[in-house]
């Protein structure tokens, strides 16, 4: 059994990752299939590109470089607003595009759906929290899946805060910069091995310590087979198995739990 978000495997009889929070399933979606291709975020600097050339002729206007009562003005302003609602739109696009990989790459079990993604940055006052809200939830998901690269929680939506606040041609490239950032590193998460460096490379005899604890098990003899997979976990760190040796003495205690230690 694999968890669909953070892809830790687990024995038979767990039914929902501690970690995720989220069912298991028989098998894991290779990367392959996903549909969902990454969005096109340089096409918000096309937008930026044409605001700041709108504010520039509005300025040069506004200092007399065009004979008022040409349209000059008049197409400045038209541009400008044109590109900072298009800019707007296509950056919530983008966001929805981003949420469609994330909920893809874990089977439907990605807590943000895409529509939510896009339609909260409307409510009022909500959407100052929620900018920081979704990118915070990526990382969470980033670190699950590449723990050796690790993204700082809160700083990603930290700046697209400025860069709302800020408005304006910077204010879209600073968030569309971060947006570059985020769908970098969704891609890289979800095309991540499944697998950690495997044990084969450590010198431990594992694998008669594992056989050990499932007959422990059968046994009956609970507490020390826990004891012994918690010693593997230990042996294991940083390894893929490690984990499975932890959830592996989880079912156990689930097993104690459930009969009332009988
Ligand atoms: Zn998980």
């Amino acid at each position: 059994m694999f968890c669909p978000a953070c892809r830790a495997e687990y024995p038979k009889g767990i039914i929902t990752c501690d970690r995720c929070n989220v069912p298991l399933v028989d098998h894991l979606r290779g990367t392959a299939s996903l549909t969902s291709s990454p969005p096109r975020l340089w096409v918000g600097y096309v937008f930026t590109a044409v605001f700041l050339m709108a504010k520039i002729v509005e300025d040069l206007t506004n200092q007399g470089a065009f004979e008022p009562g040409t349209p000059v003005l008049f197409l400045a302003c038209v541009g400008e607003f044109l590109a900072a609602l298009g800019g707007s739109f296509y950056w919530l696009f983008c966001v929805g595009r981003i949420h469609e990989i994330l909920l893809e790459a874990t089977d439907g079990q990605y807590p943000i759906t895409p529509t939510r993604a896009g339609l909260y940055h409307f409510i009022p006052f909500y959407n100052l929290y929620w900018v920081v809200k979704w990118p915070n939830e990526i990382a969470r998901f980033v670190n699950r899946r590449l723990p050796q690269k690790r993204m700082m929680i809160g700083v990603p939506g930290a700046l697209l805060l400025v860069g709302a606040l800020l408005k304006g041609a910077l204010g879209l490239a600073v968030i569309f910069t971060v947006g570059v950032y985020l769908s970098r590193r969704v891609q890289a998460a979800v095309a991540a091995p499944v697998a950690l460096p495997s044990r084969d490379s450590l010198e431990v005899p594992v694998e008669d310590m594992f056989s050990q604890a499932i007959g422990l098990e059968q046994e009956g003899e609970w507490e020390k087979a826990i004891a012994l997979y918690e010693r593997i976990a230990e042996k294991l760190q940083g390894y893929q198995d490690a984990e499975y040796a932890k959830n592996c003495a989880r079912a156990v205690r689930e097993k104690i739990a459930l009969t009332g230690g009988a």
